[in-house]
């Protein structure tokens, strides 16, 4: 019903090598299956997981894309719908997240929290084909309905970057009125870290490099703000600030020497929370004397469910937390990732798909 045929999509060329790009090609419009809604995508995120995806980042964890376009923050519009789709119709708004779908029927799906560790789960630019092409195929269950009040290109940054902010501070345990650390804190994740750690109450010290995200995270509501390329012992630092350490440290910084730093930011009966993912594999954590004198927290944090992004969607619409936007196209992809690469890229970079 007058849907193109074809459709631009940015496919990455031989990912996993140094050699590894996006190239923009016409490919034919997915045709949605039974339970499935075809979202014509308008604005996608790029985040740092479809960097470390396409470069091979992750290959020595056993993590290598195994779709040909990447993406995983869309938002846009529903122009098809499956016949056994009830949730959705023509017209409605939706978002794909790092979650494409789950089986809905193993133990994690139906125990009420884990959905996150359905086995049997589809990742969006991983093992589904990804947001940055025109035209997506995904679930008519778990897609996320998007409310008024959030413009697509908010709602796309906040499938992944907002979420996992949200649901890891939540996992902090950082009570209102106390010290989070937030180092990474002007990258993507980083920006909307501050934000809903303001909104939940929480004191911020952020950390990361350079003026221009100084300005950034101070504007937005960041007490203190450390610049790791200047600072040389930033614990000592975060104790100068709290007296007797922070009370959580939300790691999104891909960084060993941050993971490795963080247990001494922590006051005790601290948490550090693993959000950032480096290449390098290495245990975060810390010497059994420092977890067992400081009653030590370090727990992991992947994504959010598909209610914690209705959480999170709330708080844009509610006007708490707003996405700092460096907007481009497709063809940008590249040059985006790069600028990320070497930390230049303050706040979320997102993409225009639809014509
Ligand atoms: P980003 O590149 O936008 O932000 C990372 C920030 O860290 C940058 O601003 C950079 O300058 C800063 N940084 C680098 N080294 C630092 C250091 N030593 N100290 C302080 N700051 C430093 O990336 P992003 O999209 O926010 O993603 C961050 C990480 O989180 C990536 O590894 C990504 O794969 C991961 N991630 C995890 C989940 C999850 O579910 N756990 C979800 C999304 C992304
Ligand atoms: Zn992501
Ligand atoms: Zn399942």
């Amino acid at each position: 019903m007058g849907l193109p045929s074809h459709q631009k999509a940015a496919v990455t060329e031989h990912p996993g090598t140094d050699n590894w790009h996006a190239v923009i090609k016409d490919i034919p419009v997915p045709v949605p299956k039974d339970d499935e809604i075809l979202v014509k995508i308008n604005w996608s995120g790029l985040c740092h997981t479809d960097v470390h995806l396409m470069k091979g980042d992750w290959g020595k964890s056993g993590l290598s894309m195994k779709v040909k376009v990447s993406g995983h923050e869309g938002a846009g519009i529903v122009v098809a719908v499956g016949k056994n789709v009830k949730r959705f119709k023509v017209g409605d708004r939706a978002g794909i997240k790092w979650v494409a779908d789950t089986c809905g029927d193993c133990y994690f799906c139906t125990n009420g929290t884990d959905e996150l560790h359905c086995p049997h789960q589809l990742n969006s630019g991983f093992t589904a084909e990804g947001t940055f092409q025109q035209y997506v195929t995904t679930s008519g269950k778990y897609a996320s309905k998007i409310p008024d009040g959030v413009s697509d290109e908010e709602a796309g940054p906040i499938m992944c970057g907002g979420v996992t902010a949200y649901t890891a501070l939540k996992r902090s345990a950082v009570r209102p009125g106390q010290w989070v650390v937030l180092p990474g804190a002007g990258g993507g994740l980083g920006h909307l870290a501050i934000q809903y750690a303001k909104a939940m109450g929480m004191r911020v010290i952020a950390i990361d490099g350079g003026k221009d995200k100084e300005e950034m995270c101070t504007k937005l509501g960041a007490e203190h703000y450390i610049d790791f390329m200047v600072e040389k012992d930033i614990p000592s630092r975060i104790m100068e600030i709290t007296t007797y350490g922070a009370h959580g440290v939300v790691v999104t910084a891909a960084s060993k020497t941050v993971y490795d730093q963080a247990p001494y930011m922590c006051r005790p009966r601290g948490t550090v929370v693993c959000v950032g993912l480096p290449k390098e594999k290495f245990n975060a954590g810390a010497p059994p004397m420092t977890m067992v004198l400081k009653n030590l927290n370090v727990v992991g944090s992947v994504t959010g469910t598909r209610r914690d992004v209705d959480e999170a969607f709330e708080f844009t619409a509610r006007g708490l937390v707003k996405p700092i936007l460096v907007r481009g196209s497709l063809k940008d992809i590249n040059d985006y990732a790069e600028k990320m690469l070497v930390g230049e890229l303050p706040g979320r970079a997102v993409l225009k798909i639809a014509d």
